[in-house]
């Protein structure tokens, strides 16, 4: 049907919304040519060649769209023989992120640290009602990779390092986004990527292959996604690994057998950025497009992102016969299926000029994003510097580093100045707020903030081999460390002595964050350390601010200084909310949702893992990290006590409901976060030690007790044996509850899963 004239598409069975989609979807396949369906299946980068890709390709999705090409791709559309609607997708992974002028909120991981699933669905809501109102349908996110490795340049986008945790968050920003379903106006799709495995590389290395076992993913790293799956998350993005020797795009046994499967999923596969020609250029396990095509359809993915040699590769193994015309069909269907659920027949969902201008940057989303940023931080360590009190005595305030005052690198990576989109190299300056300008903006009168940047941290060289591979594929330019300025560090220290106290503000840059970014070391970069030790040196009392993607291994003069905030990147409040709990408007409640290593020949640090080494530590270092999963300081102190359990003989089928006593002991108010571990004590095959089962948060004011109930189904209580199954292992085991995932910290009750009778 190459080139077949345009049908009058008025009378046509698959323009009628009031028939079935399985009867509209059956229509619309029947009447389309080869090159039609396999276009339909490609997703192309609208930074290209629009015309190309809607007119002579057809291509069924776009992604990276800024707001003229996306009107214009809409307008070629209806130049095409069938005008099926375009699906638009890009990545407003925390917040609109390529949007000049959106909200952009704390990045993933800092957002998990408020361990909190109503606010991340709140904070997923409000970004799906800015970037629907500007014609995007989708957004790739959220991530549910398990970061266990802190080299891989990623871990920023996740949620850290639990997959209990992961599912709780995941799920909420899943609800948050495809609010009240496909037909909502102000619902976008959800992706759950990357599946599965992909951050569990060697070395950290972004994309390279990843060692893990069929029986590792069922435990850990596939329970998140089938939660979000079966819950109805409508695609999923594989990632870019290869697992024993097959490339995730192929891996018939994840793709067909778990997700399609086993789980049933109904929704959209998407690849990820040209994984199709990767297995041609770069891993070398298929030896043309025609091939790689081929083997793409077969193992089940239905669109395959920019990888433009689709087009013609996978024609070609139609006529060559490695792949069946009616092999295409179950992806376009679902393809279609997915557009005619969410009306795009009737109404392509285009830009809406007055929305934008109603919800992009709003005052509400402000205010949210700055509830996400105050729930964000960590309290790491304070020696009683913090807070500061605004009604004592005036105070001079010297804050330093190169992070304390840059808007772009405070969003950190995703954020219009990170590098992806072509149209917008930054965020609007007055919408974010320093930690200079916070502090600025919340001192009391007659105090006094200076000002002085110390150090930097990186800067981009090009590659000496240059900016191409041979076969014309981008290279990474290099990244190098800025050196230590004598200068600017002697500015520091020379406004620190004059000071009562220093605010330094450290982390991680763009060029240190992010894909193929990943770091050998976990160091602060550049004249960072070289700078707190010289304004530790004053003897001021150091306040250190970590705004950091990820966990850092920090210096004496960090891991010692008066007080300790991690902060991730958090967003553009971030500098308010930093002010705020620096002065004790607020209440630093974060807790962390991954472990920070001593050094990166620890890693990995995560607290789940599995039982049976000889020793627990280095000959030369403990292994213990330096800040554990879980951990985080109140301004005030809370004790646990009386853990009991309603019964500690319990059934596969029953659920093990605990009580313990939390009283707040200080004069602070706080929302404790109340973590529940389970230990399974014998295991038929090998098994992380501990595992977060539960948690509730409580709000505490000064002097208040709460009696706080834990549910825990047995049946979650679950190791996936010897034979890839998982099974609730009668037996004993234990509860541990408390403040965070160290022992030490913790009450424990013994309790029994009987045998079925
Ligand atoms: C990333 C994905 C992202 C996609 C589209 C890929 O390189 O791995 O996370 O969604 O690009 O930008």
């Amino acid at each position: 049907m190459a080139g077949a004239a345009a049908p009058n598409l008025a009378d046509l069975p698959f323009l009628d919304p009031a028939l079935p989609v399985a009867e509209r979807v059956a229509d619309l396949v029947s009447r389309m040519s080869v090159e039609e369906k396999v276009g339909q299946m490609l997703q192309l980068d609208a930074r290209q060649d629009i015309e190309d890709q809607v007119l002579r390709v057809r291509a069924g999705s776009l992604l990276h769209a800024s707001s003229e090409r996306l009107e214009l791709a809409h307008r070629l559309v209806e130049q095409t023989r069938l005008k099926i609607p375009l699906l638009i997708g890009d990545d407003c992974i925390h917040g609109h992120s390529f949007w000049e002028g959106a909200t952009i909120y704390p990045t993933q991981l800092a957002m998990a640290a408020s361990w909190d699933p109503d606010l991340l669905e709140r904070v997923a809501r409000a970004t799906a009602v800015e970037v629907a109102a500007t014609g995007i349908h989708w957004t790739f996110s959220p991530v549910l990779c398990i970061a266990r490795d802190l080299r891989w340049g990623r871990v920023g986008e996740t949620f850290g390092e639990d997959p209990f945790l992961i599912g709780e968050l995941a799920s909420a920003m899943v609800r948050g986004y495809q609010g009240a379903g496909f037909t909502d106006p102000t619902a976008i799709l959800a992706t759950a990527k990357h599946f599965v495995g992909y951050s569990e590389t060697q070395g950290g290395r972004d994309a390279s292959e990843s060692d893990i076992s069929r029986r590792k993913l069922r435990s850990w790293f596939l329970p998140p996604f089938e939660r979000v799956a079966r819950e109805g998350c409508g695609t999923f993005m594989l990632g870019y690994q290869s697992m024993d020797g097959v490339p995730i795009t192929v891996n018939e046994w994840v793709l067909s057998d778990v997700l399609r499967g086993e789980w049933g999923y109904p929704g959209i596969l998407v690849t990820d950025w040209d994984n199709v020609g990767r297995m041609v250029w770069e891993q070398k396990v298929q030896p043309d497009y025609a091939h790689a095509s081929a083997a793409a359809v077969l193992a089940g993915n239905d669109l395959i992102m920019n990888t433009p040699g689709f087009f013609e590769g996978a024609q070609e193994a139609i006529a060559s016969g490695l792949l069946a015309e009616s092999d295409l069909d179950q992806a376009v269907s679902r393809i279609l299926t997915l557009k005619f659920e969410l009306g795009l027949f009737e109404n392509p969902r285009r830009p809406d000029r007055e929305r934008i201008a109603a919800v992009i940057g709003s005052k509400e989303h402000a205010q949210l994003n700055l509830e996400a940023a105050r729930r964000s931080l960590v309290l790491l360590r304070n020696d009683g510097v913090l807070p500061l009190d605004p009604a004592g005595a005036p105070r001079r305030i010297a804050v330093v580093g190169p992070l304390a005052d840059d808007a772009q690198w405070q969003l950190g990576d995703w954020a219009g100045g990170s590098g992806q989109a072509d149209w917008i190299d930054s965020q609007p300056r007055d919408m974010i707020t320093t930690v200079v300008d916070g502090l600025r903006a919340e001192v009391p009168a007659g105090w006094s903030v200076t000002f002085a940047r110390g150090a930097e941290i990186a800067q981009f060289t090009p590659h000496p081999d240059g900016p191409t591979f041979p076969d014309g594929q981008p290279r990474m330019p290099m990244v190098t460390a800025i050196p230590p300025d004598e200068a600017a560090i002697a500015e520091a220290v020379a406004q620190a002595e004059t000071a009562d106290l220093v605010v330094a503000v450290v982390g991680d840059c763009v060029a240190l964050t992010g894909e193929a970014r990943s770091t050998a070391t976990l160091e602060l970069v550049g004249g960072q350390v070289a700078l707190l030790d010289a304004v530790a040196a004053t003897g001021k009392p150091l306040v250190v601010v970590l705004m950091a993607s990820k966990p850092h291994v920090l210096p004496p003069s960090a891991l010692e200084a008066a007080a300790l905030l991690w902060v991730g990147n958090p967003g553009m409040e971030g500098g308010k909310a930093i002010a705020e709990v620096l002065l004790g408007l607020t209440e630093p409640t974060g807790r962390l949702p991954i472990s920070f290593a001593r050094h990166a020949g620890q890693l990995p640090t995560y607290y789940n893992q599995i039982r049976g080494q000889h020793g627990d530590r280095y000959a030369d270092l403990t292994q213990e990290p330096t800040f554990a999963f879980g951990d985080g300081l109140s301004y005030t102190s809370v004790e646990y006590a009386d853990l009991t359990l309603q019964r500690d003989r319990l059934e596969a089928s029953g659920t093990l409901v605990a009580d313990v006593t939390v009283r707040n002991t200080g004069d602070r108010p706080t929302r404790e976060t109340v973590q529940a571990y389970v230990s399974d004590l014998v295991t038929s095959a090998s098994w992380a030690a501990v595992e977060l089962k539960a948690y509730r948060q409580v709000d505490l004011a000064p002097g208040a007790t709460e009696v706080v109930r834990i549910e825990i189904p047995v049946a979650s209580l679950t190791i996936v044996d010897a034979r890839g199954e998982r099974v609730v292992e009668p037996g004993e085991f234990e509860l541990r509850v408390g403040p965070s995932s160290r022992r030490e910290t913790q009450l424990t009750e013994v309790f029994t899963v009987v045998a079925p009778a």
